[in-house]
């Protein structure tokens, strides 16, 4: 059911502890960690522990959360002294989604080109 673990997901076993990664972040409600395949000098992960599957199921169910996600991508960048940067939601297979379980990418640390492919 959304908003609860689901044993299949990636992103839960993460929030879970059963698999390691490297958390820069956390609060309450949200994790943050270093992407395992990263596309810039920063690429940091927002999720919320909260599972749903993607970003636009999240602000519909949990809005509170969605904010939190948003302010820890801000405080992502301060931390990595960022001036710019870009948070991404990749929403469906078509976008490039992977896992189903909803995050920002947060990147940084070098020129980003508008528009993305
Ligand atoms: P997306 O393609 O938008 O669904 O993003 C999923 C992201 O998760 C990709 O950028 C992957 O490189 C990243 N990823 C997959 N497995 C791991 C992992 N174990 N630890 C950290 N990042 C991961
Ligand atoms: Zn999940």
């Amino acid at each position: 059911m959304a908003g609860e673990p689901q044993e299949d997901c990636l992103f839960c076993k993460i929030v879970a502890g059963q698999i390691p990664a490297t958390i820069v972040r956390e609060t309450e409600t949200t994790i943050a960690f270093r992407d395992i395949n990263p596309q810039a000098p920063t690429h940091v992960l927002v999720i919320p522990k909260v599972h749903y599957r993607d970003a636009a199921e999240l602000a519909a169910a949990r809005p509170d959360v969605a904010a939190d996600i948003l302010r820890e991508t801000q405080a992502v960048a301060d931390d990595d002294k960022l001036e710019s940067y870009r948070v991404v939601f990749n929403t469906g297979s078509g976008a490039g989604q992977t896992v189903w379980h909803a995050h920002a990418h947060v990147l940084g640390g070098r020129g980003l080109q508008w528009p993305p492919g």
